[in-house]
């Protein structure tokens, strides 16, 4: 259905429903020293966001660890308070909205999928009460109903609708991750945030949790924002990927696009360092390597903030800071190489 929806889109040029919007988003997290507890400065986790997600694709956001891509994730579903900025969720504001109105309003609608699924699951509950508590909050059916919806949940995520008695420690690392993903489901959201779903798991499970994310995107037209430090998972998984660094966006564009033609330094690096396989005939690529470590976001680099380690700074890269715009057709990038 969904696929039909996407070629019919393509076909007829429909621009396609804009399901997320973000504008300059920032979470700052104050410093506090000394005996009052003063504020003496800010960690810019996330400074300046600027992007939006169509129904039903996935925009992959990857980068280093420590680069705000987790906090970027928990600011997009206000589990932390923007600093600055705007998000819109299906063209409604939802920046400023009080708990309550959230939880009445767009809390369903937005769920999150977590890298440790063993750490986010009441160990002292089963999973039926863990996947009932959602449509127990939300006062959705009544108790024969939520345990037949368990049941749907569980088959849904390919457990064994069995299963409902038993407690998270019973299942492995992959079964754990399933029924993470079950929970984020049962409210029928129409958007996931995933941060780093898959990285905790072996590389086998990492496929097969990613090739059921992929399938439930299709059998319920779900969109996803897929957060990883890890370029292949997200080349596998995303339509567009966003690549972050110091709580900045450095460069976004269709995943083919920037997996072939990288256009800032920053992604060049990084996909050099990925083995990628090339096509016959194309030269080998290069390893970049970055000099220096990732500057601390509490204190990041006057100009651009990748100008400490970048092998193409210029002068003006020290002082001025380079505008997010886009450079080909929805290919966006943060350089002054490209002004
Ligand atoms: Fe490198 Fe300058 Fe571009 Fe920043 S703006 S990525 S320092 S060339």
């Amino acid at each position: 259905m969904l696929a039909e929806n996407l070629t019919k889109n393509k076909t007829e040029k429909i621009p396609a429903e804009k399901i997320l919007e973000v504008t300059n988003l920032k979470k700052h997290f104050p410093i506090k020293a000394g005996l009052i507890q003063k504020t003496v400065g800010h960690v810019k986790a996330v400074d300046g966001l600027t992007f939006s997600v169509n129904r039903g694709e996935t925009l992959g956001i990857v980068g280093e660890s420590g680069c705000g891509k987790s906090t970027a994730g928990r600011t997009l579903i206000r589990l932390y308070e923007p600093t600055e900025g705007s998000i819109l969720f299906k063209g409604k504001d939802i920046t400023h909205l009080s708990e309550r109105t959230l939880r009445r309003s767009v809390r369903r609608d937005i769920q999150m999928v977590f890298q440790d699924p063993f750490a986010s699951l009441n160990p002292r509950k089963t999973l039926e009460s863990i996947l009932e508590e959602p449509l127990f909050v939300h006062n959705i059916g009544k108790a024969k109903e939520r345990r037949e919806k368990v049941e749907e949940l569980l088959a849904t995520v390919g457990l064994n609708p069995a299963f409902r008695t038993r407690y998270p420690h019973e299942f492995s690392g992959g079964q754990r991750q399933r029924i993470g993903i079950a929970r984020a489901l049962s409210l029928s959201p129409d958007l996931i945030i995933a941060d780093e779903p898959v990285s905790a798991l072996d590389v086998s499970i990492q496929a097969q949790i990613i090739n059921l994310m992929q399938d439930l995107q299709q059998e319920l037209d779900l969109t996803y924002v897929f957060i990883s430090h890890d370029l292949s998972v997200v080349r596998h998984i995303s339509d567009r990927v966003a690549v972050m660094y110091l709580g900045k966006m450095m460069e976004l564009s269709e995943k083919h696009d920037l997996y072939n033609d990288p256009l800032h330094p920053y992604t060049q690096a990084l996909l050099s360092a990925v083995p990628i396989p090339r096509k016959p005939g194309t030269a080998k690529r290069e390893r970049i390597i970055l000099q220096g470590d990732l500057p601390s976001p509490s204190n990041p680099p006057e100009g651009c903030v990748f100008h400490t380690r970048c092998p193409q700074a210029m002068a003006s890269c020290k002082s001025i800071i380079p505008e997010f715009k886009e450079v080909k057709s929805g290919h966006f990038v943060a350089c002054h190489l490209y002004e």
